[in-house]
């Protein structure tokens, strides 16, 4: 696999986005269910400015079989009619060729690509093949596992089939460990993908990220703070009521509320002041420091590693290791670190320490 950096040909940001006030906002039921509850949705959401596309998943991807699994092709009518009545462009979620073929004959005009069809390249494959020679927007959500790479090319993949009108979505991702959100953030993986393609529309997708309402301000937030373009936010006339995703779903009238409430900082790009470019060069020589100690650090731990070695000692000693981290994670509470951000840094230093050792193990005799 190459990680080289992608050439991609894309109408550029503003341009298919629309200006238009605020972020750019897709909002919708997480599944259409019935004709009358997306038509009271969309009602509602046309009066809110910054929605500016209409989402319904109409083929629901579910973890476990005898769940709802959408409507199927009827909810493309319900649609239909949704887009003569509001006035608003509608998206669903595509999967394979016969999805692809159907939204487009009911006039769909935004498709998106889920995160369970972005972790498998076939599937992207025969989504791309049948857009060759469609001129139709196409937005890819992160695949559910931490890949970046994976992400990248299924926007290569669109791309390469003609579909320049192309935007990512980041909507989490599936890890071990847990966290209070459905799918963790991650937020360094959409920052990576700005910057190998910094001229692709990314929006945040706050709803299936936190799982539950009570969170969706606080990542929404994060994500206009990042600088990403907009927002999906799945939004229902009677959340509880709704049969899929309930627990993260809100009113359209909560929606509103949420959006007016996000400040909208600007973004200055090379803006510089005094003040802030002496914290840039404290802040740079503090990360000086820190490679050096780095590097004297893994020196040690080479050392030992020989030492060991000669001793024929194995490369992983656990109580050793049990103090080490006991004691750092306390003096780094004492310095005002955060114990997880102290544990982290620990993690990848034990599993480097590990590698180097064990290189050392390995190497012959000369
Ligand atoms: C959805 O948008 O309803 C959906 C299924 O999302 P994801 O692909 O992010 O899980
Ligand atoms: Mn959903």
């Amino acid at each position: 696999m190459s990680d080289k950096k992608p050439i991609l040909n894309l109408v550029s940001n503003g341009d298919w986005l629309g200006g238009g006030e605020g972020p750019f906002v897709i909002a919708g039921p997480c599944s259409a269910e019935t004709e009358e509850q997306i038509m009271k949705t969309g009602l509602a959401l046309r009066k809110i400015p910054q929605v500016r596309v209409f989402r319904a998943g109409i083929w629901k991807p579910r973890t476990r079989p005898n769940s709802f699994e959408g409507v199927g092709v009827e909810g493309l009518k319900w649609l239909k009619s949704l887009k003569e009545e509001t006035g608003l462009a509608t998206a669903v979620e595509v999967a394979n060729e016969g999805h692809v073929y159907e939204a487009l004959k009911f006039g769909i005009d935004v498709l998106w690509i889920g995160a369970r069809t972005t972790a498998n390249p076939f599937s992207v494959q025969e989504i791309a093949d049948t857009l060759r020679g469609v001129d139709v927007p196409v937005w890819v959500k992160n695949p559910v596992n931490p890949d970046l790479q994976l992400w990248v090319g299924a926007l290569e993949r669109l791309n390469n089939v003609g579909i320049r009108r192309l935007g990512a979505i980041h909507r989490g991702f599936t890890t071990h460990e847990k966290t209070h959100y459905r799918n963790s953030p991650k937020w360094q993986i959409p920052i990576e993908l700005k910057r190998l393609i910094p001229e692709i529309p990314l929006i945040c997708d706050p709803s299936h990220i936190a799982g539950e309402s009570q969170y969706l301000r606080e990542i929404s937030q994060t994500a206009l703070d990042l600088t990403m373009n907009g927002l999906m936010i799945e939004t229902h006339p009677d959340p509880a009521s709704a049969l899929s995703d309930a627990q993260q779903q809100i009113e359209p009238a909560a929606l509103g509320d949420l959006l007016n409430s996000l400040e909208i900082r600007v973004n200055l790009g090379k803006f510089s002041d005094e003040t802030l470019d002496s914290l840039r060069r404290e802040s740079n020589a503090v990360d000086y420091e820190l490679l050096e100690a780095l590097a004297r650090r893994i020196n040690v731990v080479k050392r030992i590693g020989q030492h060991k070695k000669r001793h024929g000692m194995a490369v992983l000693q656990p109580e050793r290791w049990n103090e080490v981290i006991e004691d750092r994670l306390k003096l780094g509470s004492e310095l005002g670190l955060e114990k997880k951000f102290v544990k982290e840094i620990y993690d990848i230093l034990h599993s480097y320490a590990i590698k180097v050792q064990s290189d050392v193990m390995n190497e012959r005799e000369k």
